[in-house]
């Protein structure tokens, strides 16, 4: 199981080398294979680029991949002194839903055979590729389109692939 650290932006993630903690954003992600096979819900074989500079495997649900980003907000709204969820307990989906309003989707593809963007979600996706490795601004991003699934490829910026509610 992964848990995602809401506050970090990114699942916990053992390095394979060396065992260290890690922290996965999905700009580490490299390549995400959907595990062939009547599985439901399907599970991911997602291959990242690790601190360390070698590349790991961590398996995935569905659940794991694309729903713990934005329930896991959740968790950033816990009270530790009382053990209670905060004041607002609806603030973590809520932020996201308001995001999701103003077309901020945990991933947005741009599909050529649509108008507007493709809300999506990082099972979506099937291979990153960085404009450079280790200090990537660009990427070029292989998907299959949730709504025609065709596959497709665009240019995103670094900060298209931030796990983050924006709220503007
Ligand atoms: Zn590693
Ligand atoms: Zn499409």
């Amino acid at each position: 199981m992964h848990t995602f650290d809401a506050l970090a932006g990114g699942w916990d993630a053992t390095c394979g080398a060396s065992g260290d903690p890690q922290v996965l954003r999905l700009s580490a992600f490299r390549r995400v294979r959907r595990l062939p096979g009547p599985a439901a819900p399907p599970a991911h074989l997602v291959t990242y680029r690790c601190a360390c500079g070698d590349e790991h495997g961590a398996l995935m649900s569905s659940a794991e991949l694309d729903w713990l980003p934005v329930a896991a907000t959740f968790g950033a709204h816990y009270d530790l002194m009382t053990g209670r969820m905060g004041r607002d307990p609806d603030a973590g989906p809520g932020l996201w839903a308001r995001s999701m309003q103003r077309g901020h989707w945990p991933v947005t593809l741009r599909c050529e055979h649509h108008a507007g963007p493709v809300p999506a979600w990082p099972s979506c996706l099937r291979a990153l590729e960085p404009d450079e490795e280790g200090a990537a601004r660009w990427y070029l991003v292989h998907y299959v389109c949730p709504l025609c699934e065709r596959r497709g490829s665009e240019v995103m910026r670094r900060e298209a692939l931030e796990l983050v509610p924006r709220a503007a």
